[in-house]
């Protein structure tokens, strides 16, 4: 049976994009009232279902909703990052979307939630459980807040034929696997994030290098997750570096060694450029594991897993029939196109370079404190994510034109500064520190050239 409601916001996809969206503009606009509709039960997005080992990549305080830290800001005093701020688990950035829903958006009796809810268009929402049908009226807009989900191994089968008998496995299973079965062999799949985590996690629990196969069909770069921490001086002085090299650069490749010999870029093995700049941030001593590997297979894609060998366009590697292969080969993040964030629909992308939980903040914000569609997309234009080293030098072109477009207007700028989701933030306690000075005079004597270097490289 169809039940009818109301709602200014039917916001499709209670993910980073969607929470980080619903929070800024309902705290921006007292009388906004939402609709956040999600096929998981809860709210969290691809985090609730990720892999038990999984960590955010990055410094906690720069994920999540703008009203509410996830975590204490807290620089860890033990450990392989004594130094770096803390990263929040998997199950912990869970509970923080949990608690943001109950405790703030519903609390604030202007967000409604339907879990376990599918949008069918056109305001229909169905539920996974029931069948029922609820008809939303929109008064103002949907938002869609999936455009840019990531597909994730546990939700996506693997790019390729598995034969019977061969053990092909998600990474999340991996910590249910381990302690009962010692296979001949860990074959672990995928160039990304996801991939060195299962690395990582299996040589963790005393799995001896010898015994893993790292099919890595492309070689990344990742940032060195030191310099990308929430305190201006090393932010803002990490971008100060990169535009400085970026005006020498003669090349994307070019550009991404000199970042590496500035300690900005990390790649796994000296002898081999990388290609692919998807770029998450990476730890010196998550990179020391990752080096004890020297089993790398470098033929490509895998086209078919038979029960005791791997076959590949251009040949094939023996790994035994008592190997399990781990699944970490899902695409990650998305590149559908660019398109206008306020359209027929409001479509979440990222604003600035990189930081998605910024951007559908930002782009909550100005919603609520804007009326003019030409006026928002003008302020907030979208900027897509890299995946090769080319569209990375691209993704810094265009996602410091919007960084220039929405920085200087006051109204954001100061909004902007009050939150910890904002990388290049410059907050009260900073104001007046001379290495902070330093590095804006730094970053403001470097950007120009920087960033017309890589427009040139870039073709844009
Ligand atoms: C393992 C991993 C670690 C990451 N770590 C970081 C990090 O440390 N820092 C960082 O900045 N970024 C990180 N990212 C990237 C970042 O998390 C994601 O790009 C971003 O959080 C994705 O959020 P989202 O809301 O776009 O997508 P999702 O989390 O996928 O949420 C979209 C939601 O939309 C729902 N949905 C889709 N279609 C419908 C429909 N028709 N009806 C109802 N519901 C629908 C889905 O069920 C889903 O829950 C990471 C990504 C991954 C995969």
């Amino acid at each position: 049976m169809a039940r009818a409601r109301v709602a200014d916001y039917l916001v499709v996809g209670a993910g980073a994009a969607g929470m980080a969206f619903v929070d800024a503009l309902v705290d921006h606009d007292p009388h906004a009232r939402v609709i956040l509709v999600d096929r998981r039960a809860g709210a969290g997005g691809h985090w609730l279902d990720a892999y038990p080992f999984v960590r955010l990549h990055q410094a906690s305080v720069f994920y999540g909703v703008a009203s509410t830290p996830l975590g204490a800001g807290r620089i860890q005093t033990e450990g392989p990052e004594t130094g770096l701020h803390e990263r929040a688990t998997g199950a912990q950035v869970a509970a923080y979307y949990a608690k943001v829903l109950e405790e703030r958006l519903l609390a604030s009796d202007r967000v409604e939630f339907f879990g376990g809810h599918e949008y069918l268009g056109d305001g229909a929402l169905r539920s996974l459980d029931t069948g029922d049908t609820v008809d939303v009226r929109v008064r103002r807009r949907v938002v869609d807040a999936h455009y840019l989900s990531p597909d994730i191994p546990a939700v996506t089968p693997p790019p390729f034929a598995v034969d019977d008998g061969a053990r092909v496995v998600p990474v999340g299973l991996l910590p249910a696997l381990e302690p009962v079965e010692t296979p001949e062999r860990w074959v672990v799949v995928g160039s990304g994030k996801t991939a060195t985590d299962a690395c990582i996690w299996l040589l963790a629990q005393g799995v001896e290098p010898d015994a893993i196969t790292w099919v890595r069909p492309r070689d990344p770069w990742m940032f060195n997750r030191a310099v990308i921490q929430p305190d201006p001086a090393i932010f803002l002085g990490m971008a100060a570096d990169l535009f400085g090299a970026a005006a020498e650069a003669t090349s994307p490749d070019d550009l991404f060694l000199r970042l590496e010999d500035l300690g900005i870029m990390l790649r796994i093995d000296r002898s081999v450029t990388p290609t692919m700049a998807k770029t998450p941030t990476l730890a010196q001593w998550e990179l020391d594991e990752l080096r004890r590997i020297e089993n790398v297979v470098r033929l490509g894609h895998i086209r078919r897993a038979e029960r005791d060998r791997l076959v590949f366009d251009g040949g094939e590697v023996i790994t035994g029939p008592r190997s399990v292969v781990v699944h970490c080969a899902a695409a990650g993040l998305k590149y559908a196109p660019l398109v206008p964030i306020w359209g027929e629909r409001i479509t979440l992308q990222p604003i600035r370079t990189g930081f998605p939980c910024f951007g559908a903040a930002l782009a909550g914000f100005v919603e609520a404190t804007r009326y003019d569609d030409a006026e928002k997309n003008s302020l907030c234009p979208p900027t897509p994510y890299s995946d090769m080293t080319a569209d990375w030098v691209a993704m810094q072109v265009i996602g410091n034109r919007a960084s220039l477009r929405f920085g200087a207007d006051p109204q954001i700028r100061a909004w902007a500064n009050t939150t910890v989701l904002n990388p290049s933030r410059i907050g009260p306690g900073d104001v007046g520190r001379a290495d902070v000075a330093d590095v804006v005079a730094r970053l403001k004597r470097n950007a120009p050239g920087g960033v017309a270097r890589m427009a040139e490289l870039a073709g844009l």
